[in-house]
């Protein structure tokens, strides 16, 4: 097994596959179905998320994009089934929007472990053709389990989370997650970030399953972290909203650990 990732258990049929080798420490999410398995998100594309992935499971593989942000897109070279959200289908076939340089000094900015095997020379930014072009409230379907769409712009364009409502899980990709924002994409939209937040509120959720940090979020943030929004978000205050954005999730987690 590739040590560069750490494989857990949520539940019988999910597992999370890890990067906790690298500061952004990554999740991607293995959801076994009947009929075939769903990858969300495939990582940084250091390790090869391919050959671990065909370790666990050998129904076919359906790969499910939160954003096309290159930490989540760089293993799809793996795979052959791909989906992408219909505002962010360009980023990922053509016209990825940060330059390959800013990209390597990202991925490099902290010390990290990198494999032998890694040669940050090679490393490039994934782009190809998806297979399916995901809309708003679209199902998923595994077969046993239903995984839907719901589209939350703010952190970038397209950003979707994914709700499977009869285990109450929601896969946040980075509209929630626990640490600081790395907003150096210049698409990122706190207003639409507000709203897409106020969507997620609404729904039934027993467990947040977060793209990057800590995977024991508590549910409560969501509410924390809207009547916080409300407060700070006026137009002249825009660009300082996601860096304290970040900070009150962090806070508001030590906060509920101390209750
Ligand atoms: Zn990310």
């Amino acid at each position: 097994m590739d040590e560069w990732f750490s494989i857990d258990k949520i539940d019988n049929e999910t597992y999370v596959i890890s990067e906790y080798k690298h500061w952004e420490e990554t999740h991607c999410y293995l959801l076994v179905g009947s009929n075939k398995c769903l990858l969300i998100d495939t990582g940084l594309g250091v390790g090869n998320i391919g050959n671990l992935v065909e370790k666990l499971t050998k129904l076919p593989i359906e790969v499910v994009t939160t954003h096309v942000h290159s930490d989540h897109i760089g293993g799809h070279k793996y795979f052959k089934n791909i989906d992408v959200y219909d505002a962010e289908k360009e980023w990922l076939t053509s016209s990825f929007p940060i330059p390959l340089d800013l990209v390597k000094l990202n991925l490099l900015k902290e010390p990290c472990d990198f494999p032998s095997y890694f040669d940050i020379d090679d490393y490039k930014i994934f782009q190809g053709n998806p297979t399916l072009i995901l809309h708003n409230n679209d199902y998923i379907n595994l077969g046993n389990r239903y995984l839907q769409v719901i589209h939350t712009p703010g952190h970038s364009p397209g950003h979707i989370c994914l709700y499977e409502s009869e285990r109450e899980y929601l896969f946040s990709g980075d509209l929630i997650y626990a640490g600081t924002l790395e907003a150096f994409y210049p698409t990122t939209d706190p207003y639409e970030f507000m709203q897409s937040i106020k969507i997620i509120k609404k729904l039934k959720i027993n467990k947040i399953l977060p793209a990057h940090h800590n995977l024991n979020i508590n549910t409560n943030l969501i509410i924390d972290v809207v009547k916080h929004l409300i407060t700070f978000i006026i137009p002249e205050n825009l660009n300082k909203v996601m860096v304290r954005l970040h900070s009150i999730i962090l806070k508001s987690i030590f906060d509920n650990e101390g209750t």
